[in-house]
């Protein structure tokens, strides 16, 4: 039977999900929301395994805002858990607090020395202020470089080139300044003013934001695959814009990663949320789940991440890869996009082909809501 829908909408990710919970309730739009996977959430999804434990599929995602309009509109449809996440690094067999901060320094130098050391960052750049790696290692002062370099060999290179595939100077300074170095105590990887998890977890969540009348969600549905039975007016499209041009421009360069999950018949594995194994193993972070979504029991779940390059059909393209030359082809395909696509609507971290975090994915959604379909 023939159906005709206002949009469709490819991918039941943040985006997708947010534009068709405002096109139905603010602009009374019926959608159809497509994604290829056989669940909603994008790579927000969670779920339970086999021995009970509610864990991230698509690795750990820890939800953390300083944008109060994000979190109120997120606040309609989950009750929230308090949760500030915490990582530390394996450095010279020592664990010490991710970003790195002073009490790093503390742990990895003898006492003379990290007092030194902390009195000049403190000089250099005030006390609980950060400072990138990047701009540190051109310091004028060589107290500050030298230290720069230490960090910048047993933090940085090492995760970023398995991470990456590159150099942290391959890549665009944004990237490396996720994690600048914080002149101070705070072990927290995140100062968000809102930093909470979905009591229920993402899931749930996310079926709230979908169960409102006029929404239909079709799973294990790839555009490509669509029939004739289903009509629509307009497209919004949160996939990979090199793809839906068939790679017509060439590829859009993204990272993949392989997730190992673990099991462990006991309380606690690690001693944080998440650790990270800059300068040791092919992974790059171990995350134990019952940390992020206080679930404690008898049994564990953790995360090892293996990043690996990405093949377009065979892998997922769970990063773009921030570059000038990467951008430059975004934005070809952007001009292509607006001469042969106009009614498509592109967005979302890979059709904006951005780094998003999840509160970024959701205010662009709010926005194209608002400004591009609207145009309020
Ligand atoms: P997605 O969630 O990628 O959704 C796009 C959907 O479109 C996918 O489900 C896909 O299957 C579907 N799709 C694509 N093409 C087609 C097609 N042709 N037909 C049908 N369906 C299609 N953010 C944080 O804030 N905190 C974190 O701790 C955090 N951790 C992360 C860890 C990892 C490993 C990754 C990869 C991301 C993490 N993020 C985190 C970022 C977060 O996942 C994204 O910001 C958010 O999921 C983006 O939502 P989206 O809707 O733009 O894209
Ligand atoms: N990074 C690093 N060492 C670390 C943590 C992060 O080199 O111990 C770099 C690395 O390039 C990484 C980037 O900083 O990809 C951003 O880190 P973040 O934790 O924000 O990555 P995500 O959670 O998005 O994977």
């Amino acid at each position: 039977m023939k159906k005709h829908y206002d949009w469709l909408i490819v991918g039941a990710g943040y985006t997708g999900s947010i534009i068709a919970e405002r096109l139905a309730t603010q602009a009374g739009k019926t959608s159809l929301v497509i994604d290829r996977r056989n669940h909603i959430a994008g790579n927000a999804f969670d779920r339970r395994n086999d021995a009970g434990v509610l864990y991230h599929q698509y690795g750990p995602h820890v939800f953390h805002t300083n944008a109060p309009s994000i979190a109120t509109y997120l606040s309609q449809f989950t009750e929230w858990l308090p949760y500030e996440h915490r990582t530390l690094g394996s450095i010279d067999g020592r664990l010490v607090p991710i970003p790195f901060n002073l009490t790093s320094l503390q742990i990895l130098f003898p006492k003379a020395e990290a007092d030194r050391l902390t009195k000049i960052l403190i000089e250099t750049y005030g006390m609980d202020q950060k400072v990138t790696i990047l701009k540190m290692r051109e310091s004028p002062i060589q107290g500050v470089r030298d230290l720069a370099e230490f960090i910048y060999q047993n933090v940085f290179y090492g995760y970023t080139t398995k991470q990456w595939g590159l150099t942290p100077e391959a890549l665009s300074p944004s990237v490396t300044a996720r994690v600048p170095v914080y002149v101070s105590y705070d072990d927290r990887y995140f100062q968000d003013t809102f930093q909470n998890m979905p009591k229920l977890g993402y899931t749930k969540m996310f079926e709230r934001i979908l169960g409102q009348p006029g929404i239909d969600v079709s799973l294990e549905t790839d555009i490509k695959d669509l029939g004739s039975e289903v009509t629509y007016d307009r497209l919004l499209y949160t996939g990979a814009i090199d793809e839906y041009f068939n790679y017509a421009l060439g590829e859009l360069p993204y990272r993949s990663l392989r997730f190992d999950f673990q099991t462990y018949r006991q309380g606690r594995h690690q001693a944080a949320g998440q650790l990270n194994y800059p300068m040791s193993h092919d992974f790059t972070r171990i995350s134990e789940m019952a940390y992020l979504t206080q679930e404690w029991s008898d049994v564990t779940t953790v995360a090892i991440e293996y990043p690996m390059a990405h093949v377009p059909g065979k892998t997922e393209p769970y990063y773009p890869i921030p570059r000038d030359e990467n951008h430059e082809l975004h934005n070809k395909y952007i001009e292509l996009a607006e001469r042969e696509a106009a009614n498509v609507v592109f967005a979302g971290r890979l059709g904006d082909y951005k780094y998003y975090n999840m509160d970024q994915a959701v205010g662009r959604a709010l926005s194209v809501f608002e400004k591009t379909i609207m145009g309020r």
